[in-house]
């Protein structure tokens, strides 16, 4: 098998060890006879996948028992209309703090959906270079939640601390960190993050909601984004999406075998931190992102020169190092390093920089 490491932002790679236990499961899973796509959802054997999935994530995450876990269908996308129809009232306010295209679509949908809502801060004129430092206390007396994306997957910056949230549910997109590094659970209403990234296959959401606010009152919501519906029925309203909870619950197990959050967090840290130390030492890359707000999961990087750009992608693809065009919307590169890319990975791709630098911008 060609051996390569996949730096794509998201659907992204997987722990080999995961891919390879469910290769060994995929057509007969313990002795079944049936691999798990073909098991019922109400089932006994498919009822232990789900509850071991939950319980090791609640493990993970350190998540309280006055929170509920979902396994949603769709992508994270979703959420966006799912958030505004379960949590405001039409003439309530859900404050957005904008810093990137996934932000500005959440809010739009809100919009586009008849809610009304506020921007606490606008990073369009930076690029989406920069973090706001949030205050509660500086949001309108009217917002009924604060959404923050906990991590821009395009640009490359993460809150390092979040806003603290006493009166109102701070909301996150963690679609593109969750699990790459220890969170307060109880710091948040709702977590959401779609799977592709650190989690499993696309397709599937994980959904965290601390209880009380799925009895805030609201006019009928499409049933499958009723979190009410959703979070009370344990994921099995109706069929779920089994075969990524199934995989989604290996990539648990892998997390908890390999230390849990604290261990995975400091390796994440460690190839963060060896990237960005080249990248401030290199001539031709630089990181249009500064100081704590860089990203541990998106490493974006530009060339000085840009006319380097194409042989850049072409040689690197060469040498089995996948996926490092950046975002159309963020130009120049991006290096994608979730839990499952080995430090090996992060190596080897700041070897092929530097022998590119050497070979090319004396
Ligand atoms: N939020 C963030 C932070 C993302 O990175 C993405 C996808 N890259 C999305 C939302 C949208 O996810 P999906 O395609 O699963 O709807």
């Amino acid at each position: 098998m060609k051996k390569v490491y996949n730096f794509n932002a998201g659907p992204a790679m997987l722990p080999v060890e995961v891919m390879e236990k469910a290769q060994v499961e995929f057509r007969d899973y313990e002795n079944s006879g049936m691999s798990v796509m073909e098991i019922s959802h109400r089932g006994k054997t498919f009822q232990k996948i789900l509850d071991t999935a939950e319980e090791n994530l609640r493990k993970l995450l350190n998540i309280p028992s006055n929170y509920l876990v979902a396994f949603l269908p769709g992508g994270a996308t979703l959420q966006f209309s799912s958030i505004p129809l379960n949590l405001l009232q039409k003439e309530e306010i859900g404050a957005y703090s904008l810093t990137g295209v996934w932000a500005v679509k959440a809010e739009k949908e809100a919009r586009n959906l008849g809610y009304k809502t506020t921007i606490v801060f606008d990073g369009k004129e930076k690029n989406y270079t920069e973090i706001p430092n949030l205050k509660e206390e500086l949001l309108p007396e009217n917002a009924k939640y604060l959404y923050i994306t906990s991590n821009n997957t395009i640009y490359g910056t993460r809150y390092s601390q979040f806003p603290k949230c006493k009166k109102i549910p701070l909301i996150a997109d963690m679609t593109s960190e969750l699990l790459s590094r220890k969170i307060l659970v109880e710091d948040f209403g709702y977590i959401f993050a779609g799977a592709q990234k650190n989690i499993g296959p696309a397709g599937l959401t994980i959904g965290i909601i601390r209880k009380e606010l799925l009895e805030i009152p609201k006019k009928h919501v499409p049933i499958l984004l009723d979190f009410k519906v959703y979070f009370e029925s344990k994921s099995l309203y109706n069929t779920p999406p089994t075969y990524l909870i199934y995989i989604s619950g290996l990539v648990f197990e892998w997390c908890l075998q390999r230390g849990g959050l604290e261990k995975i967090q400091k390796t994440n840290e460690e190839k963060a931190n060896l990237l960005y130390k080249f990248l401030d030492s290199s001539k031709l890359y630089y990181a249009p992102v500064q100081g704590e707000n860089r990203s541990i999961m998106n490493v974006v990087f530009h060339l000085k020169d840009k006319t380097f750009e194409e042989k850049f992608i072409l040689e690197s693809e060469k040498e089995g190092l996948i996926g490092l065009k950046g975002h159309r919307d963020a130009g120049g590169m991006r290096a994608s390093i979730y839990n499952a890319m080995p430090i090996e990975g992060v190596i080897q791709l700041i070897q092929f920089m530097k022998a590119f630098e050497e070979r090319y911008y004396k």
